[in-house]
């Protein structure tokens, strides 16, 4: 198409919404009958730019972006058809299609100028795609989503498909970045160092329908860095203490095990400036692997348990030592936790350790809900165990957080979406990974979702 036949369309489209024809319209008609008009001139528009694009040519000097030989262009692939997804629709266009001789390399130049995925729709249609797949419920919701919002036709398989390829290269992009570090590469840390950084993990359980028992749940990992600003406030009482100001939040999720997870969250602190931070926090429950975890990577990190999860411990102590819903467990309960507030955990142990004490030692065969094991193991491994990350009134001087809210709220958003994938993960095993991955990312309140999508339009190895 030359230019006189595009300004002949544009005029014939012109025409076409004139009033004598449209007299009957009402505006939503209107509305609609126009954009469907511009967005059928703009395809045109693109068709022709490509198909005029001289990298679209079969002639020589095209060379191979792997071996750098020259490509060969077999007579059936000189003006190749492809159709394109993109953001105004399928486009299709024609373009020399090359091989390799040397290396076996086949495809587009024009495509490879262009940063237009090899396959695929293009990298527009991609981002919103994966938009939606991390936004919606599902991969149906992400379907009707993108027909209503961006007027995109696309299957719920297909979503799927794509969006867990999309999700696949970030997850190899992070892998590629976990071995770089551990190497000694880390990744480029924030400019400024943070007066506070606070690093939170949790884990929350994907339902599946596995054969075997202990495979039915599998728990997805959650993690968040943020830089904070410290609040104190030494006087607050039990329920209004506001704790530090979360700033920038960054999220890092995977189905993985704790081992490969602690790195990927030690890669995420060495980019939100861990090395350099004045004070660094880390706030989680008081699993093992956890502070294993923490342990390990961060060493210099105080440790601090989420307060609330505290308190179920001890409200789940009261339950066993006084009975369900008793005067005296409620009692009991609000003592505790008044205790823990002015951070009398030593209290709190001899408590519990009588109470212990008093219904005896776990027998064999008791479940672990029974209360002599709930007493047993808050009194003699979990308090003490953690009670040098309970200093609640120094937290409240320092102005930290003293709850791990920001990867819990994390871990309930990212756990719903990847519930959407369950029926999926169910089957194949696959997925929830990738679409973890996508929502991390997308959650992230640093833009590197626009900085990825960015960096996807300038092309990079497929
Ligand atoms: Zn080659």
């Amino acid at each position: 198409m030359n230019r006189d036949e595009y300004l002949a369309a544009c005029a014939a489209r012109y025409d076409h919404c004139g009033y004598e024809r449209t007299k009957k319209m009402k505006f939503t008609q209107l509305e609609r009958m126009i954009l469907e008009g511009h967005v059928e001139l703009a395809r045109m528009l693109l068709q022709s730019r490509l198909e005029d694009d001289p990298r679209g040519k079969a002639k020589g000097g095209h060379l191979c972006p792997k071996c750098k030989h020259a490509l060969r262009f077999p007579e059936k692939h000189k003006w190749q058809r492809r159709i394109l997804r993109t953001i105004m629709g399928e486009l299709a266009y024609h373009r020399a299609y090359g091989l390799c001789d040397a290396c076996g390399y086949t495809g587009a130049p024009l495509d490879e100028a262009l940063a237009i995925p090899r396959r695929g729709p293009s990298v527009g249609a991609l981002r919103k795609i994966c938009h939606a797949a991390v936004v919606a419920r599902s991969f149906e919701a992400a379907r009707d989503m993108l027909r209503e919002l961006a007027g995109m036709l696309f299957g719920r398989q297909h979503i799927r498909t794509v969006s867990e390829r999309e999700g696949r290269r970030i997850v190899e992009e992070r892998n590629e970045e976990v071995k770089a570090a551990q190497a000694g590469r880390g990744p480029q840390a924030c400019a400024s160092a943070p007066e506070l950084l606070v690093i939170a993990a949790d884990g929350g359980r994907v339902h599946t329908i596995q054969p075997a028992p202990d495979e039915r749940w599998k728990e997805d990992r959650v993690g968040v860095v943020y830089d904070a600003v410290p609040r104190p406030d030494p006087e607050a009482k039990l329920g209004e203490y506001e704790g530090a100001k979360a700033q920038t939040k960054t999220y890092v999720a995977s189905m993985e095990k704790w081992e490969p997870f602690g790195w990927m969250l030690w890669v995420e602190a060495l980019r939100r400036g861990y090395e350099a931070a004045k004070q660094v926090l880390f706030l989680a429950d008081g699993a093992k692997p956890i502070r294993d975890l923490k342990n390990l990577h961060f060493p210099n990190a105080i440790f601090i348990l989420d307060f609330w999860h505290v308190v179920e411990h001890l409200a789940g102590s009261a339950r066993a030592a006084f009975g369900e819903g008793t005067e005296a467990a409620i009692a009991a309960r609000e003592r505790w936790k008044r205790m823990l507030w002015n951070g009398n955990a030593e209290g709190i142990i001899r408590d519990i350790a009588e109470q212990s004490h008093r219904l005896g030692a776990p027998q064999k065969g008791d479940p672990e809900s029974s209360p002599r094991v709930v007493l047993h193991r808050d009194a003699f491994s979990f308090f003490p165990n953690n009670k040098d990350a309970m200093d609640y009134p120094r937290y409240r001087t320092q102005g930290w957080p003293i709850g791990s809210g920001a990867a819990e709220s994390g871990v309930k958003q990212l756990a719903k979406r990847v519930k959407g994938t369950e029926m999926h993960w169910n089957v194949s095993h696959t997925g929830a990974e990738e679409i973890l991955a996508l929502c991390a990312l997308f959650n992230s309140e640093d833009g590197r979702w626009d900085q990825y999508w960015d960096r996807r339009a300038q092309g990079g190895p497929e």
